[in-house]
């Protein structure tokens, strides 16, 4: 049988005609950057996320750039991060001639630990980048309310984690000062090609965020700061509004796809329990933990990944592909370890848990339109693994 890691296609099939309607739209209006499509999906996300501003960008990426830049990050600040996340979360501080400080992740959740920032804080701090790893809130009022206290701007990476609550109810990336979003083909809310998403609450930087992503001119050809072209364009923010309305459908999809593994890693006796940190003769799978079941609180962990930890990695995921299973490692090596991020004198060993996954975890087909019959295939293929 075969489990692609992921398949947009049946996606797209549910949703043909909308789609390619919308597309068609745009065509006929020749109107392709910014305009009408993108404020119309620009205030169904202030309505869904349930924020005051919203601003269609040109990618995750560049939502963190355009934050970063909208807090006038310059070199000589410090920008904290956890040291175990996509590159991106990392790549833009460098970009700006910040200095990148790493944090340690949480073994449990795999988002950012709020002591260990705290300890990474300096007189230099300028911004804390929590990322929404996997698509579940990291611990955000705890940093937050840290970031308060020492006067640090939170700029929340939410790029996978679009529709995610904290245990409040609250939608990730509304909490601190700006929310990133990605609609990279492989996030939750996906568009056809790249596209991204600023939020805040902020007036002031709204209307920053708002001058810097078209060059940084207010009014236009007249400088007084620097920004880019980081603009969406119209047929990407079409896509997103025929797609939005059924996000929850699908994070609610993935939800019951992860809730099935896990039933079925603890029936082959692969597991215990969700949320185990060390492997041993009970646990030789380690389940991601859907900390929302247990406490009754929402925490609503959207799943844009199933991650997985094995210690024999390398030779499960060879063993996975051989049987036609789709994964990836999500990620291999933390910033600390990063060749272009040697310069800040890191070794092997300074952030032992995030070291510890990113030795160790594997990413496994998720995405909303799985069969049951393909979630048992790879649980059995795990177990045929661990037989042989
Ligand atoms: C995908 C992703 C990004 C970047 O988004 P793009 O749209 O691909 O530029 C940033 N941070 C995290 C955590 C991501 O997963």
């Amino acid at each position: 049988m075969r489990v692609p890691l992921l398949d947009l296609k049946p996606q797209y099939q549910s949703l043909k005609k909308e789609l390619d309607e919308a597309i068609i739209k745009v065509a006929e209006s020749q109107h392709f950057i910014l305009g009408p499509e993108v404020s119309a999906m620009e205030k169904e996300f202030c309505d869904y996320l349930n924020c005051k501003h919203a601003l269609g960008v040109s990618s995750g990426t560049d939502a963190l750039l355009l934050a970063l830049m909208a807090i006038d990050v310059k070199p000589g600040d410090e920008v904290i991060v956890p040291t175990y996340s996509f590159f991106a979360s990392a790549g833009v501080i460098a970009r700006l001639f910040a200095t990148p400080v790493f944090v340690e992740n949480d073994p449990v959740t795999f988002n950012i630990d709020p002591k260990d920032f705290e300890k990474k804080i300096t007189s230099k701090t300028k911004a804390v980048i929590p990322v929404h790893l996997y698509g579940q809130s990291a611990d955000i009022e705890e940093i937050v309310s840290i970031a308060k206290a020492h006067n640090i701007i939170v700029v929340e990476d939410a790029a996978q984690a679009i529709g995610a609550q904290y245990k409040d109810g609250r939608f990730v990336g509304t909490i601190g000062d700006i929310g990133c979003f990605s609609f990279f083909p492989s996030k939750n809310l996906g568009c056809f090609g790249d596209g991204g998403l600023v939020t805040t609450n902020n007036d002031e930087l709204a209307k920053i965020l708002t001058i810097k992503r078209v060059h940084g001119g207010e009014p236009k050809y007249y400088h007084k700061v620097i920004g880019g072209n980081f603009r969406i364009d119209a047929l990407q923010a079409a896509v997103i509004r025929v797609k939005l309305p059924h996000l929850d459908k699908w994070s609610e999809k993935r939800r019951q796809n992860a809730k099935r593994y896990t039933q079925l890693f603890i029936d082959a006796g692969l597991a215990q329990e969700p949320g185990k940190t060390k492997f041993d003769g009970k646990n030789k799978v380690l389940l991601p933990a859907a900390i929302y079941e247990k406490s009754g609180v929402k925490n609503y962990h959207i799943y844009n990944q199933y991650i997985v930890r094995v210690e024999q990695r390398d030779a499960m995921r060879e063993f996975l592909t051989k049987n036609e299973i789709g994964t990836e490692i999500y990620y291999p090596v933390p910033f600390h370890l990063q060749e272009c991020f040697k310069y800040l004198g890191h070794k092997k060993g300074d952030f032992p848990i995030s070291e510890f996954s990113a030795d160790t975890s594997i990413a496994l087909p998720i995405y909303p339109e799985l069969s049951d019959e393909q979630l048992i295939y790879v649980v059995e293929t795990f177990k045929k693994f661990f037989n042989n």
